[in-house]
């Protein structure tokens, strides 16, 4: 679940006076971060005091730090990798948290014809071995982790909370989702703290609530496809939704003059080889998240289509040629876009 950061993000600065006409304290800005599933995971948000934001930002990166021992790939003691070990027998009964993402995983597997797949694990794991060797996956080995692959091999059961994998040797990777998954569920904890104008951002995926005070949204920018550190070229005003960049910028391998992303296809086992980033606004931070990585796979021809089944979904590829780079949105996403001129 290595991740890296895509996209940058500003925040607007905006003037912090009181509220006399309703008697409220004045809001403060506080910020934190702390390091989980590989990646940095940074909290903004407003609160009347130091002591209230410290409450709700602790208690956010604790459900983090539970979600991430739950849905590990690295941890061998993970809810997940139990529950992988126990592939090809009976119906596991799980907790809700690990059914709630397995369960949304499935929906965005259907919702892109597979292209979204969590159960690429075992084809994943040989591509992870390649980045190491930068030696191509060999092609039995190969041939071998694709039958695994296929969402349909999951099943689910909502009412007994059951997850049955029906083959042995069946690795589920959470990878494309985790992140955004639990940057929304960090928001949900802030919200129930009482704290509604907050932002949470897990490198790449950033989930935000309620604008900031006299601010109409939350300003993200979306780094360049060369250089995730960069300034960012296109800013975005995001209210209660979530924005997750899916790419090659970082992960990758070369092998043979190739590159390979750490984004596979599902339908092919291979590593992605186009240069792309795919920039996904979504409603919650597991659909941002997935989408993303799917759209990555799909490209734009076919990815910008599902997108737009997606209910306030948008998209923009960003797509590196020989000639310099091409960009390409779906619909809605000027919408979300500001202009900075
Ligand atoms: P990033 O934001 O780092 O680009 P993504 O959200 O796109 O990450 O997730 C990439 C990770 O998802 C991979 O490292 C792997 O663990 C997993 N993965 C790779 N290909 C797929 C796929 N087709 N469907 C679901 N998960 C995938
Ligand atoms: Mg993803």
């Amino acid at each position: 679940m290595l991740k890296h950061h895509c996209i940058g993000f500003l925040l607007l600065l905006v003037g912090l006076g009181s509220f006399p006409e309703t008697g409220q304290p004045a809001l403060q800005r506080f910020e934190f971060t702390q390091t989980h599933m590989g990646t940095r995971f940074r909290i903004v948000l407003y609160a009347p005091s130091e002591a209230i934001a410290k409450q709700a930002s602790d208690a956010a990166f604790a459900r983090i730090a539970e979600l991430d021992a739950i849905m590990s790939d690295y941890k061998q003691e993970s809810e997940l990798m139990r529950l992988c070990k126990k592939a090809g027998g009976e119906p596991v009964a799980v907790s809700d948290d690990l059914f709630d993402v397995i369960a949304k995983s499935l929906e965005i597997s259907r919702l892109t014809d597979g292209a979204f797949d969590i159960t690429v694990g075992p084809v994943v794991r040989l591509w992870r071995r390649a980045r190491r060797t930068a030696k191509m996956p060999d092609a039995n080995e190969l041939a071998e982790a694709r039958k695994l692959v296929g969402f349909g091999q999951v099943q689910i059961d909502a009412k007994k909370k059951t997850v049955r994998l029906t083959t042995k040797g069946i690795l589920l990777d959470l990878g494309g989702i985790a992140k955004g998954y639990a940057a929304q569920a960090a928001l949900e904890i802030l919200r129930r703290h009482g704290i509604q104008r907050a932002l949470v951002a897990a490198g790449g995926d950033i989930v935000v609530g309620d604008a900031p005070p006299e601010a109409k949204g939350w300003r993200v920018g979306i780094a360049p496809l060369e250089d995730p550190n960069a300034k960012p070229s296109r800013y975005l005003s995001l209210v209660n939704a979530s924005v997750s960049t899916s790419g090659d910028t970082e992960q990758y391998v070369v092998i043979n003059g190739k590159r390979y992303s750490h984004i596979v296809d599902p339908k092919t086992g291979l590593g992605l080889t186009e240069r792309m980033s795919c920039t996904v606004i979504a409603k919650d931070g597991n659909m941002a998240d997935g989408m993303a990585t799917a759209l990555c796979v799909l490209g734009p021809k076919k990815g910008l289509p599902f997108i737009e089944k997606v209910e306030g979904g948008a998209a923009l590829y960003v797509i590196g040629t020989d000639k310099g780079q091409t960009v390409q949105a779906s619909k809605r996403f000027g919408q979300y876009q500001i202009d900075t001129k």
